[in-house]
């Protein structure tokens, strides 16, 4: 379907600013390809003692160059693999301990003017419906997902005029305000297309948590091939240089990812790292989360299952371990494209955040109890276990659901969060803070199994801080017996 006469003007007017902006922005392009190729082939063949060497720097928590970390990516002896995902593992508990903060995304708008090939969403795949939530429509997600206990969303908007950065304006205003007896969402991340640094000051002065965009592949000729021309998604600068403009936004949360699949995982990792280094290069911060989505099916797009870089469940897992090793005070975020059985695997490898109870259609939430609905979605996900379950499975592996947003409240954000995280901070608040929302969770919104089984898992956690910080321990037994007693949102 071609675009309408509106569609049309808008984007001719966003394809003239944006050209404007690439002969205008003096920032260099920090993806040096035949530098990480030259670095790819140079540790192609690390001796295991060399990979040891970096193992072992890894665990002083002080983050691993390009040339360390593609020691780590030329790792295949089984042997050195399992070493690999030991030290991964030990540095999550270092910094992160066994939380894991649980959100729901949110889609809150599909119609887009690009044309990207893997996605579903794409304008001229007639197979996929297309929706904008009204105001009205919104409130009513957010009433669904909140009833069920969650307190963070990931607000996901296509681009296309009517959800633009006035719309995107709205519709947090709206997630905020909907509140119902102790439903409400104390936290809206944001994924969207790059704005410009005003359109991105609006959005912040809203509330915006963190301002996350992928790159989707740092490989400029696949990057253009992806995304056709005459698209706004085809200009590689534009999208590199958007969370540097959210910095300067003053959004100083941000997220980067990379869609696997589209290209050479290798070659995305050290994409990944670049886009880090670059950006704590120039604002003394790198990037709050990571996300390594894997290209899943979607309706009527042949490219997601035909694609020659498609990454295997081992490959996955490798690549989060070296994620771990390479930025240990950086969050990993996995998703629901993954089943269920892996997503245990992969949590244990160094992952601190992902969603539960997700439904990615748009409106979805609205219609629960339909897992898929094919016909309305960007792609396919593997595991539609409802929050409760999987948070029932998460505490039988013995870790604790968070739904805190303290840190974002209290100011630790940014420098501050990095500041606060290396100091091993995570561990001393982020632990008390999982246990005083998890109560919550427990008390307002899980079934009895989850809620027996949480509680015990609490107790548990709660003798660990009592070991170490004794002061903050009693702290949050006194706030427990205060959210017993009725009172809510309670943090330390
Ligand atoms: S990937 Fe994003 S930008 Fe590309 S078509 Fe899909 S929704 Fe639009």
């Amino acid at each position: 379907m071609a675009l309408n006469l509106s569609e049309k003007t808008w984007l001719e007017k966003r394809l003239e600013m944006i050209q404007r902006y690439e002969e205008e922005e003096k920032r260099q392009d920090f993806i040096n390809e035949s530098e990480i190729w030259h670095i790819l082939e140079r540790k192609a063949h690390s001796e295991p003692s060399e990979v040891r060497e970096v193992l072992a720097k890894a665990r002083e928590l002080k983050g691993l160059s390009p040339e360390d970390t593609a020691v780590l990516i030329s790792i295949r002896d089984p042997e050195l693999l399992e070493e690999l995902f030991a030290t991964a593992f030990w540095i999550k508990n270092q910094v992160y301990g066994n939380r894991i903060v649980l959100f729901a995304p949110l889609y809150v708008s599909s119609p887009c003017v690009n044309n990207c090939v893997y996605c579903g969403f794409r304008h001229t795949n007639e197979a996929v419906e297309k929706r904008t939530l009204t105001m009205e429509e919104l409130a009513q997600e957010i009433r669904a997902i909140t009833k069920v206990g969650h307190k963070r969303v990931l607000a996901v908007f296509g681009e296309h005029p009517d959800s633009d950065a006035d719309y995107i304006c709205r519709s947090l205003q709206t997630i905020y305000a909907t509140k119902h007896g102790r439903d409400e969402i104390r936290r809206a991340n944001v994924n969207a297309a790059p704005m410009t640094v005003e359109e991105f000051r609006a959005i912040k002065d809203m509330g915006i948590g963190t301002y996350q965009i992928f790159q989707e592949t740092y490989h400029h000729e696949t990057f253009r091939r992806m995304h056709p021309a005459g698209t706004l998604k085809h200009s590689y600068k534009w999208r590199l240089f958007a969370l540097h403009r959210a910095q300067e936004a003053e959004i100083d949360d941000v997220a980067i990812g990379v869609l696997f699949g589209l290209f050479d995982w290798r070659f995305e990792v050290l994409g990944l790292l670049y886009h880090a280094i670059d950006l704590e290069r120039e604002f003394g911060i790198g990037p709050h989360t990571i996300s390594f989505p894997r290209l899943e099916p979607a309706l009527n797009t042949p490219f997601t299952t035909g694609s020659p870089y498609l990454v295997s469940d081992e490959e996955i897992k490798k690549i989060i371990a070296i994620l771990r090793c390479a930025v240990p005070y950086t969050g990993l975020i996995l998703t629901a494209r993954e089943r269920p059985e892996l997503r245990r695997e992969l949590i244990r490898l160094g992952v601190s955040q992902t969603d539960a109870g997700s439904r990615i259609a748009v409106g979805g939430y609205s219609e629960m109890e339909k897992e898929h609905i094919l016909d309305r979605q960007q792609f396919m996900i593997n595991d539609t276990r409802s929050l409760d379950e999987f948070i029932y499975d998460l505490c039988q592996d013995g870790y604790i659901p968070s739904f805190c947003t303290a840190g974002y409240r209290a100011g630790r954000t940014g420098c501050h969060f990095m500041e606060f995280a290396k100091k091993g901070l995570v561990r001393n608040f982020c632990i008390p803070n999982a246990i005083l929302t998890f109560k919550e969770y427990l008390l307002d919104y899980a079934s009895p199994r989850t809620r027996e089984l949480g509680n015990q898992v609490i107790e548990q956690y709660l003798q660990e801080v009592e070991s170490r910080l004794p002061y903050i321990a009693a702290k949050v037994r006194e706030y427990l017996k205060r959210m017993e007693e009725g009172e809510r949102d309670l943090y330390v």
